[in-house]
Parts: C-alpha cells; structure tokens; sequence
C-alpha cells in the first residue's frame, strides 16, 4: 500500500473551506425507515471532525440502483433524518450535485455547516467516471475526502475521479480499514493463517489464488472444503460440492505447495440425511466415512480443535467465510469455537485478526466476537476484491 494522505495531512483550521466528502450512506430501508444505522455511524467521525474544523462539509452518496435517472423513491433525502440523527446535527439536503442551484445552497452554509447532495447515480456520469461530471462536482469543494471503503472498488466519478481534480484525503473510516487491511495482508507479520469458508470455491477462486500465494496457513472450510475433499479423492455423498471444478481446486493446491503454504482440510465432518436445524441423522465422522445419502454441513470438533491450535502459532489471521452452514444450529459449532478461539488470542495481544464478507460479519457476530477481533469489514465486494489482491481504484486514486 503506497502512502495516502489523512485528515492530520490538512490545516487545523479549516474555516469556511468546502470539503467534498464520499460517505456510504447506502443504508438497508423498509417501509421508507432506515434499519440499520451501522453505515450511517462509521463515517460520524469524518464528519463531525470536518465540521468542528471549521468546514463546510458536503456529503456526496449513492442510494440504491437508478441507473443515472432521477427516481423519488431513491433520492438520498430519504435517508437524511437517519443521518442527522446518528450525528445529532442539521444537515441542508440539496437537491442537485452541480450547478448554480448546488452553488448557492453552498453558499448559504456556514462554517462547520452540513449539507447533502443528491444521490450521485442520478447523474450517468457517476458510473461512467465523466471527467466532466467530475469537474462540474470537484467546482464546489476546495478539497476531497474519501471515507467509503466500501465503494472503493468501483472508479466512479465521486470514488475515483475526483481524487484526481482535488487535494484527495482519506476519511478516518477509510484510514482505519486501509491500515487494518494492510496489516493483516498487505504488509503482515508472519506466519499469516487465512481462513476461507462459504458455500462455493467457484465464488471465490481469485482469492484462493491470490492467498495461496501470500499466507503459510490456508484453512479451507464451509461448503468449498466439500470440494477440495472431493479433489482428494474423497466421497462427500450429498454435499454441496463443485465436481467440475476438482481440477482448479488440484491447480490450488499445487500452487500453495510450491508456495510453501499449508493448507489445512478438515478430517472430521459433521453430516446429516437432510438440512434442517437438529435433524435426527446428525451425526460426526471421518471424512472418508460420509455415507452416499449424507451431506457434510460443518467441519467436526477435532479438526476445529487443530485449526485452533494452528493459530496458536501464528500472528495474523484473516478469515472470509463461515466454516459451516452457521444459520442453523448445530452447524454454528465449528465458526463460533474458532471465533472465539481467534477472539481470545487477539485479546491476549498474540494474534491480528481482520475478517469481512457479509456471511462472515453475521457469523462473527452470532459468536459473540465482534468487539473483540481487531478488525471486522462490512465493505463486501470492496473486501473480497482486496482479498483477490486486486488494486481498489478509489484506494489508488487516494495514494497517487
Ligand atoms: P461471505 O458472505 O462471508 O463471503 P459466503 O457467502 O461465501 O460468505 O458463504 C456463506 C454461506 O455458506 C452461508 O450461508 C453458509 O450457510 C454456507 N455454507 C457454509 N458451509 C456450508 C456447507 N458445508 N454446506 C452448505 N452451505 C454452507
Ligand atoms: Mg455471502
């Protein structure tokens, strides 16, 4: 990761400057209410700061799909009382993202003032990356603050472009999950245990690649461990398995023993006849004895016990993926034992360990776990394509 400049890298007093700050405020909604505030709360930080510097500070978001059409039902207005509520604040919603109606609105605000433009794929030019819809947003800010990680992945004009018209900034969202991620992959202590679990490998193929590359301990799990077995020659009955991709899963596994990194398969499987929530076939065996009419829905206790014992020996742990089907009990065993096993050795100061993918932040918060890893993502694709160890383009817009 090369250097990007912070909130520190600016004046203390930013009086009367406008700042053009990329949140993602793309809050989950029913019934025209917000339902989870998470997004809304990781980028208060950013914008209080901004504002008790002194700054105009002027939100730029996306909402929803309109495919750069004006839609009333996706306009950012409805997610305005939300934010003004997590931030204990007024905040001026304007109705535009450029032009002399967005210039006066700008120029009502004061000091410190809040206003919210509107959703920014109203416009084509967003998704298109125009350099002249850029031009026309970066004409209202003297500088740029980018604090949603999550959107990093996409070059739009608001994400990408505009870093490259304006003196660009990483929020304090976007700073902390840069250095968490560059600390748990980018620039990691060794050994470096990488779990990866979810339903399909085909999902998740350049992930597998890239850390099979990067990490001494590959611990394969959930539905995907199913076919990497089967790659083994073992028989996984009924599983959830991708047959046809054994052969990728042999170049995997060729390719992480030259690399010199370990991966670890489970030897013991929790099975059942039908998935339902203790069903009375359940039972635990070897991986070689998994009848024609089972399906492996967990990894069993003993293997669990060793991965738990693997990152006893190592410094950095990054996990995606649940290693069982944790929806529905008992199949949470397996995920929560090694959550909280990773938890207490991140607690004990032995082990760095940052998880993300949108199964795997439910499943670490099912464990109980999520305050005590250092690092959780909840920026989904933006997060995998990190893990595939692709450049993000709003990421290396902000370090040029
Ligand atoms: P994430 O969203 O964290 O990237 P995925 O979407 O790849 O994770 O995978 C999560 C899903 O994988 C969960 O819904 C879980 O039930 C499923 N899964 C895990 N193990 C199994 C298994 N053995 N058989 C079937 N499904 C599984
Ligand atoms: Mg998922």
């Amino acid at each position: 990761m090369s250097a990007f400049k912070t909130l520190d890298d600016l004046p203390q007093d930013l009086t009367g400057q406008r700042a053009l700050v990329r949140v993602d405020l793309n809050l989950p909604m029913r019934d025209g209410r917000a339902t989870d505030l998470t997004r809304a709360r990781a980028v208060a930080p950013t914008i209080l700061e901004l504002s008790q510097r002194g700054a105009k500070v002027l939100l730029l978001a996306h909402f929803g799909r309109p495919k750069g059409e004006r839609h009333s039902t996706l306009s950012l207005s409805e997610v305005l009382g939300a934010v003004e509520g997590v931030l204990d604040k007024e905040i001026m919603f304007i109705s535009e993202i450029h032009g002399p109606v967005t210039a006066q609105a700008i120029d009502i605000l004061g000091p410190g003032d809040i206003g919210l433009l509107e959703n920014t794929r109203f416009w084509p030019g967003e998704e298109a990356n125009d350099p002249e819809f850029a031009k026309g947003i970066a004409a209202h800010g003297d500088f740029y603050v980018n604090d949603a990680f999550s959107a990093a992945h996409r070059a739009h004009a608001t994400t990408e472009g505009l870093a490259r018209l304006l003196p660009a900034y990483a929020g304090r969202a976007m700073e902390k999950e840069l250095k968490a991620l560059d600390a748990a992959l980018g620039n990691p202590e060794p050994p470096v245990a990488a779990v990866v679990g979810g339903a399909k490998v085909s999902t998740k193929l350049a992930v597998l690649e890239n850390l099979s590359r990067r990490v001494q301990h590959l611990i394969i799990g959930g539905g995907m461990a199913n076919t990497f077995l089967a790659a083994n020659g073992v028989d996984v009955g009924k599983s959830l398995c991708e047959h046809d991709l054994t052969d990728t899963v042999k170049d995997i596994l060729a390719a992480a023993d030259e690399a010199g990194c370990t991966v670890h398969l489970p030897y013991d499987v929790v099975v059942a006849k039908e998935f339902s929530a203790n069903p009375d076939s359940l039972r635990t065996c070897n991986v070689h004895e998994v009848a024609e009419d089972e399906m492996i829905l967990d990894i069993g206790p003993q293997a669990t016990e060793a991965l738990g014992d693997v990152l006893k020996t190592c410094a950095t742990l990054v996990w995606n993926g649940p290693l069982g089907a944790f929806e529905t009990p008992p199949f949470d065993a397996a995920t929560v034992a090694l959550a909280k096993t990773a938890a207490a050795l991140t607690q004990d100061g032995s082990l760095i360990s940052v998880a993300g993918g949108g199964d795997t932040v439910a499943a670490l918060a099912h464990a109980g776990v999520e305050n005590d890893v250092t690092y959780i993502s909840t920026a989904g694709g933006a997060f995998l394509e990190w893990m595939e160890g692709k450049e993000l383009p709003g990421v290396a817009a902000l370090s040029a």
